[in-house]
């Protein structure tokens, strides 16, 4: 491993002077996926400054909008009893994220920012239309979650902004929703991955918000998918062809996990088991 200056700065202001100094520097938050990077050379960062004691970033509030603080620890997301009854989903989807020792220092900021096509946080999010806050010193911005990928390990932060908060409209909650993820063991990256949304009045569809992980360059919104459901009443024909429409809407590869043909059979049996778990 490469040797690299690590920082601990205790504020923001001490952030953002940290990162004027060292323009080349990554910021840390769990280590979980930045450590592994470094370990297999795939980075080889020569200054990290630390993200985790800003007390600020690990704010949890459940106002009107909820905010999430970038800092906040997966387990610390699956212990908010008030988060687990407004957004079950992304409690269900925290869950399965690796072991409790990768949990307790993983966060949900470091799970977007990481960029993985298969962040399992991500998917809830993008269902629940969740908006990334993005800060450095000259002030913030906010950008919905689906504009934040861009591929690959590749976000629209710039060089110098860290990702604050997470921020949800609390009338998301009023939706049912679920969250299914293969991976090749219990704990295990996902192979593939779908989250599934539906506004139902009575037996109608008003809505329904479909995204799928590891299938695509980034975690994806399928639109087209969800554009056949809105104001119907779901039928079986209709399940069939949000399939045939959610296939030609990825791009799965091949890599060590799977096959681009198993991915694609795994994502429209979720999308047919999740829509059918939803209507009861
Ligand atoms: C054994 C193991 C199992 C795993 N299992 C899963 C799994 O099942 N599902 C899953 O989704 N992931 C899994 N992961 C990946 C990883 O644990 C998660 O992606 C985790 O949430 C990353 O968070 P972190 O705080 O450790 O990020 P870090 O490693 O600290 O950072 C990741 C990246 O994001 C950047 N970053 C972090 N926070 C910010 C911020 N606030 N603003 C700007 N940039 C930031 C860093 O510079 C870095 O590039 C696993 C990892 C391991 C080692």
């Amino acid at each position: 491993m490469n040797k690299f200056n690590y920082f601990n700065p205790k504020s923001l202001k001490e952030i953002w002077e940290l990162k004027e100094k060292y323009p080349d520097s990554w910021y840390i938050a769990g280590g979980t996926d930045l450590m592994v990077k470094i370990k297999n050379r795939e980075i080889k960062p020569s200054t990290l400054i630390s993200l985790r004691s800003i007390p600020e970033l690990s704010v949890i509030k459940t106002e009107d909008v909820i905010s999430i603080g970038s800092l906040t620890t997966i387990t610390d997301l699956i212990n908010h009893t008030k988060l687990a009854s407004l957004f079950p989903i992304l409690i269900q989807a925290a869950k399965m994220i690796g072991s409790p020792q990768i949990r307790n220092v993983a966060t949900i900021g470091g799970n977007l920012c990481n960029c993985s096509p298969c962040a399992d946080t991500a998917l809830p999010l993008l269902v629940l239309e969740a908006r990334a806050i993005l800060t450095n010193s000259k002030g913030s911005r906010e950008v919905p979650l689906n504009e934040f990928f861009l591929g690959p390990a590749k976000s629209c932060l710039n060089q110098t902004e860290i990702l604050t908060q997470i921020h949800i409209d609390k009338s998301s909650s009023n939706f049912q929703s679920t969250f299914l993820k293969k991976g090749r063991v219990r704990m295990d990256l996902a192979i593939a991955s779908v989250a599934v949304l539906l506004e139902m009045k009575e037996k109608t569809c008003l809505q329904a918000r479909i995204a799928a992980g590891s299938v695509a360059p980034v975690p994806l919104r399928l639109y087209q998918v969800e554009e056949l459901f809105q104001n119907s009443i779901i039928t079986s024909e209709m399940i069939k062809e949000a399939q045939k429409i959610a296939l030609n809407s990825i791009s799965p590869i091949t890599d060590v996990r799977s096959t681009d043909v198993y991915r694609r059979e795994i994502i429209g049996v979720f999308i047919k088991q999740a829509i059918q778990e939803l209507l009861g």
